[in-house]
């Protein structure tokens, strides 16, 4: 197939000559083939994501045969198999974990026996007469349809071999490689917002090319749902066919999407991870510490340390302590990178004679300066007692 679309494309209908019904041939055969690929193949048959009345089914029966990936009965209890035991080497047909070449065809090569196959249900492949009459006449539905009607249709302009080759052969070919892709490179490349307990992930350029199915990782964490791309912003036209077709036809009787909760709890579980590791990166010295691990200073204790000179001392001698939020913070080692400068903070510092210990609480919280949260923070760093009067 590779050789003979080469072949085709720049020997015997030369791309440069392409004539643009043959151009829009092709790419209607490969979109027809992809959604045939995603809306029946995939989410219909595949994960029971909607229920289809027969005309859609005979309709996405033809559609997905132009795709050129065997029959839905074969594709659908690989792909169930797939979802069943992902990543696995024996038993996940196109495994990420065997290579790239692996999982985007090197399977295809490979006749393997799959020991599990027998815990796949066919039942409800089996009872549909759609699945049953395309399965036995598969191979001839699939050669009139993506090899022989394009060029019967480009004959209508005189592009009778322009149209075998290209919308033919090169459709066959551009339909197989989007489709391989979402096995190959959605389990490589892109973010895993929604979950990590497999390879799966999305990116926006998959799903480019195949009608909405780059969002792999979302679609592994929640196969049932109809939708591939949930998010506002996500490249899912699969999905929106199938809401309009369910609103505005009586062809989808039943949709199926998981609940706002369980798309919250994902996307937050993944978000408090994320999280997790980003606090891990701070050095230890840069976290404040909690309140239960300061020690408790007197007014006696912290005018002690505010007279301390020595190796201890900052500039001047004076230990530049303050009082924050009831805490006493000691700002002597950030004095010079204070941005406001070490003269305010020298001006508030606590006094070893005063009679009372002055409260900067005000002053820090918008009397002298409105901190920022980033500052409050680099401020909570230093704190090195509770302080009770
Ligand atoms: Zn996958
Ligand atoms: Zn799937």
């Amino acid at each position: 197939m590779h050789v003979a679309a080469v072949y085709g494309a720049v020997v015997l209908s030369p791309w440069r000559d392409l004539h643009t019904y043959t151009l829009a041939l092709c790419v209607a055969s490969w979109q027809l083939a992809s959604f045939g690929i995603t809306l029946g193949y995939h989410r219909l048959w595949s994960h029971k994501a909607y229920t289809a009345r027969l005309p859609l089914r005979t309709a996405l029966a033809f559609m997905g045969s132009l795709g050129f990936q065997g029959s839905i009965k074969w594709w659908v209890v690989r792909h169930r198999l797939h979802h069943r035991f992902t990543d696995d080497p024996v038993h996940d047909p196109y495994s990420a974990q065997l290579g790239l070449f692996w999982s985007h065809c090197g399977w295809i090569y490979y006749k393997r026996a799959y020991p599990r196959m027998k815990m796949i249900d066919k039942g409800d492949l089996e009872s549909d007469p759609v699945v049953r009459f395309q399965h036995r006449h598969y191979i001839p539905i699939a050669l009139t349809a993506g090899l022989l009607l394009p060029a019967v249709a480009a004959r209508q302009w005189g592009d009778a071999l322009g149209g075998f080759v290209w919308g033919g052969l090169v459709a066959r070919l551009l339909i197989w490689h989007c489709t391989f892709m979402i096995n190959s490179l959605a389990h490589y490349i892109g973010d895993q917002p929604y979950s990590e307990e497999n390879s799966s992930r999305g990116t926006l350029f998959i799903a480019l090319c195949t009608s909405g199915e780059g969002n792999h990782n979302f679609h592994h964490a929640f196969p049932h749902d109809y939708r591939n791309g949930p998010a506002r912003g996500d490249w899912d036209p699969s999905a929106w066919v199938l809401h309009l077709l369910h609103a505005l036809t009586n062809q989808i009787p039943y949709l199926h999407r998981i609940t706002d909760t369980d798309y919250l709890k994902a996307k937050a579980g993944m978000l408090s991870l994320e999280a997790s590791r980003l606090h891990e990166r701070i050095p230890k010295e840069n976290v404040a510490r909690s309140e239960s691990e300061l020690p408790v200073w007197g007014a006696g204790e912290v005018r002690e340390r505010a007279r301390a000179s020595g190796e201890h001392a900052g500039q001047g001698g004076k230990q530049l302590l303050l009082l924050i939020d009831g805490f006493i913070v000691d700002a002597t080692p950030y004095a010079d990178s204070h941005p406001g400068g070490r003269g305010i903070l020298t001006e508030w510092s606590i006094s070893a004679t005063g009679k009372r210990i002055k409260d900067s609480t005000r002053a820090f919280d918008g009397l002298v300066n409105k901190h920022s949260k980033g500052a409050k923070e680099t401020m909570r760093v230093y704190r090195v007692a509770r302080y009770e009067e």
